[in-house]
């Protein structure tokens, strides 16, 4: 059981106090060094970088990897959701990576324009069907 409130008084905990349990035993350097990496590793694959990384495409996102997984393109549509490692996607059925081929179209596949409120980008996908 989790305990969210100071034992020793009735006043709950800070938050940073009540967020600790998420990272019991983990130094915080460690952490640190994480966050850091997943950030490198986030800007590193939507970069518009068109070296292919030879057989390392296979063991870790690559840019080519993660644009076809943001690809308009009807062969890119429901693939590559693994943010660092491929294999995941492949035990899925949803790795793809053709040799040498970017997408050729990126964003929505249905020809429709996304609203420009941030509050209603959010909510699009929560939106009636209308086909
Ligand atoms: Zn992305």
């Amino acid at each position: 059981m989790l305990v969210m409130d100071n034992p020793e008084t009735t006043d709950p905990l800070p938050v940073h106090d009540q967020l600790s349990w998420l990272t019991r035993g983990i130094e915080l350097s460690c952490i640190i060094v994480a966050v850091a990496l997943v950030s490198v590793q986030a800007t590193f694959i939507h970069a518009n970088i068109r070296f292919t990384f030879g057989p390392l495409r296979w063991l870790i996102a690559t840019p080519q990897f993660h644009h076809w997984h943001h690809a308009a393109d009807r062969e890119g549509i429901d693939k590559n959701f693994a943010v660092h490692l491929p294999i995941i996607d492949w035990l899925f059925g949803t790795f793809y990576l053709p040799t040498g081929r970017w997408p050729q179209k990126y964003g929505l596949s249905d020809g429709k324009r996304l609203p420009e409120w941030f509050t209603l980008q959010f909510l699009y996908p929560f939106r009636r069907r209308q086909d």
